[in-house]
């Protein structure tokens, strides 16, 4: 996915702080809504990065989408566009979505399957929803890249995990480990990411990693997050050194959730559109290398022209609003 902001903000990403308190302390941080673009502008709910915190572990976007009739929003028809420095993980619900990239990648995402593309140096790429499609609901997340890793060679996997059932609740684990099970996508940061179905009025407790601090993301809920309620679309943040897990579901429906987890980032990092850099001129660079280069590759079988990158504002990049 692109970020289709017309002046899309330069964000400095720094670690936050955290504590090993006895209860839990969860931070709420409530989505906001962005048109991805098109006529008819399918909206997102964006909970990273945001004024209140940029990263979690090495997670720095995440969008959550739908249930949307494609009918009514026209579905997700994302022309080809660039990434650097990061990873995006999409992950459906319902639907399905055409990928195709500038290293040759054609496949298809579909609901409970990893489709992890890591951009590296440069790759560029479309999506696309199919016309099987009637309804479109998911996530869209992207993980920034160390500094060991920011320049490696562009890739793309595929996982689909099998689910495990822990008292009632099935979990599809697609990066790191969570509840013994554990994905084989290696990751460049110590990561986890995981779908929760709960049952109606169920609790659940899990032991997570202690040296990860952790995002509940709330697709169907309402759900309670150690004392904290969280509704749809919420993502709860619990700080490094929080040993369980405690969620109840406080619906009389199936909830819904996606666990994102990983070691404080510790590197700060600057997001501009679609690009993780370092620097102003990391940024500038790879904006001229994608209207003027050959750095991104080209995307076959895309029906129709790439996205041009917005405009630049005054350089250097300046944080707005975003700084911890
Ligand atoms: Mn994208």
């Amino acid at each position: 996915m692109s970020n289709a902001e017309k002046d899309p903000t330069a964000v400095v990403c720094e670690p936050g702080s955290g504590a090993g308190d006895a209860v839990p302390r969860v931070e709420v941080l409530t989505p906001r809504d962005v048109p991805l673009g098109g006529p008819r502008a399918m909206t997102v709910r964006r909970t990273l990065p945001q004024r209140a915190r940029s990263l979690i572990g090495a997670w720095c976007f995440a969008d959550h989408y739908g249930p949307d009739d494609v009918a009514t929003t026209g579905g997700m028809d994302v022309a080809p566009h660039p990434h650097t420095g990061l990873q995006t993980v999409s992950w459906l619900f319902t639907g399905e979505i055409e990928h195709r990239d500038s290293l040759g990648t054609h496949a298809y995402v579909r609901p409970g399957e990893l489709n992890l593309m890591t951009s590296g140096r440069g790759i560029s790429h479309s999506e696309v929803s199919t016309p099987a499609t009637s309804t479109l609901h998911g996530v869209q997340l992207w993980v920034a890249l160390p500094e060991s890793a920011r320049d490696t060679a562009p890739a793309f996997q595929h996982y689909a995990p099998t689910p495990v059932h822990v008292s009632g609740a099935e979990l599809r684990v697609f990066l790191g480990t969570l509840a013994g099970d554990t994905s084989p996508v290696p990751t460049f940061t110590p990561l986890l990411g995981a779908e929760i179905l709960l049952p109606p009025r169920a609790t659940l407790t899990l032991p997570l990693d202690p040296a990860f601090e952790h995002g509940l993301l709330v697709d169907a809920g309402p759900v309670r997050l150690a004392d904290t309620l969280l509704n749809r679309s919420d993502l709860g943040h619990l700080p490094e050194g929080t040993p369980t897990l405690t969620l109840t579901n406080e619906s009389d429906a199936t909830a819904r959730t996606i666990l994102l987890g990983g070691t404080p980032f510790g590197e700060p990092v600057l997001m501009w559109w679609n690009f993780v850099g370092r620097t102003t001129q990391d940024i500038t660079q790879a904006r001229t290398d994608w209207m003027t280069g050959d750095r991104f590759g080209e995307v076959k079988g895309y029906d129709g022209a790439s996205l041009p990158a917005p405009e630049l504002p005054n350089v250097p990049l300046k944080p707005r609003g975003n700084v911890r």
